[in-house]
């Protein structure tokens, strides 16, 4: 097991330990002095009206500039982030640092672009979410209409009742609601409904499977459809192919995101984007060496 001694003591190795528990307090010791020293990135994947464009917007998506590891990705470090609970200080620096690219977008002549965030469950249950999401707007002056709150299926149907409670809060302060990795949860169609969100995600597995599964392009439909008749605004994650990006329009998925269009890149890049509309191929798709 790992002990969290929170922010205010670094845990020390007890000889006792094995490797996988020295690892993780390792990895949870580095990732305090990682929120503490500047060491977390957001990257920007590009979110283009179907077929591609103009850019609408950008999710941002959590990096990690590890000085002995290099970038690493979220499924590197998030899992024992929620685990811990650091989630929660690591969602609020998220928020807020969103908040102040979206600012600088604005001054740079951007002043429709929209930023997306994604909240973990355990963020998504802090009583005083709405009061981060409120200052964070208000210290960077963004209208509240251009930020948009991404939550999983699965968090928003572990508690329903109280998901729409904590969405109509969010959302009467003017921020858009978002239902990401749509399709594989389970919701219970009486309380998408009720949902105050705009936008469902499709998951990307399923845009993934399009041309080699049959029964994938039917649940895209599907979806596609019941967003449509909820009035909700449908977005395709994990586009990769011209087909995929082809048959997604096709459908009437009004928003699309991926690869082909364009890999999450540091904020300092996007203005490589701009060219990148209307044409297929490009050197901008490359993210940043990963290394584990
Ligand atoms: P997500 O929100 O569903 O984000 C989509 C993931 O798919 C991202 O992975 C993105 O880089 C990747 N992706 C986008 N287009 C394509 C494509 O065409 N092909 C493929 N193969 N992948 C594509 P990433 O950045 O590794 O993030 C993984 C997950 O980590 C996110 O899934 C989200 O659940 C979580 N995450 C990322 N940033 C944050 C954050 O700031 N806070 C929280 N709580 N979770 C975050
Ligand atoms: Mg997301
Ligand atoms: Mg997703
Ligand atoms: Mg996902």
């Amino acid at each position: 097991h790992t002990k969290n001694n929170g922010r205010n003591g670094y845990t020390f190795f007890q000889p006792s330990m094995n490797m996988q528990a020295q690892s993780q307090l390792q990895l949870n010791n580095d990732l305090w002095h990682a929120l503490d020293n500047n060491e977390l990135r957001l990257f920007y994947q590009p979110k283009y009206c179907a077929p591609r464009g103009p850019i609408l917007g950008f999710e941002a998506l959590l990096r990690w500039e590890h000085p002995a590891r290099g970038l690493l990705t979220p499924d590197h470090f998030l899992p024992m982030a929620e685990k811990t609970g650091m989630i929660v200080s690591i969602g609020n620096w998220v928020i807020n640092e969103a908040c102040r690219q979206l600012r600088q977008w604005h001054l740079q002549g951007h002043p429709h672009w929209s930023v997306a965030v994604n909240l973990s469950s355990l963020q998504f249950e802090q009583s005083n979410l709405v009061e981060t999401v409120t200052e964070a707007l208000a210290k960077h002056e963004i209208p509240p209409e251009l930020l948009t709150l991404e939550v999983t299926e699965t968090t928003a149907m572990r508690d329903p009742d109280e998901s729409v409670r904590i969405l109509t809060e969010l959302t009467k302060l003017g921020v858009k609601a978002s239902i990401d990795d749509f399709g594989t949860g389970y919701s219970s169609l009486l309380y998408l409904k009720r949902l105050p969100a705009s936008e469902l995600k499709i998951d990307r597995a399923f845009v993934n499977e399009l041309q080699h599964h049959s029964e994938d392009a039917t649940i895209v439909s599907a979806i596609v459809a019941l967003a449509q008749s909820l009035q909700l605004k449908v977005v395709a994650e994990g586009v990769e192919t011209a087909e995929q990006q082809a048959f997604l329009t096709g459908l009437g998925c009004n928003t699309l995101q991926g690869y082909l269009l364009g890999k999450p890149i540091p904020p300092e890049r996007i203005s490589e984007l701009d060219n990148f509309v209307g044409t297929q191929e490009n050197e901008l798709k490359t993210e940043l060496h990963t290394v584990n």
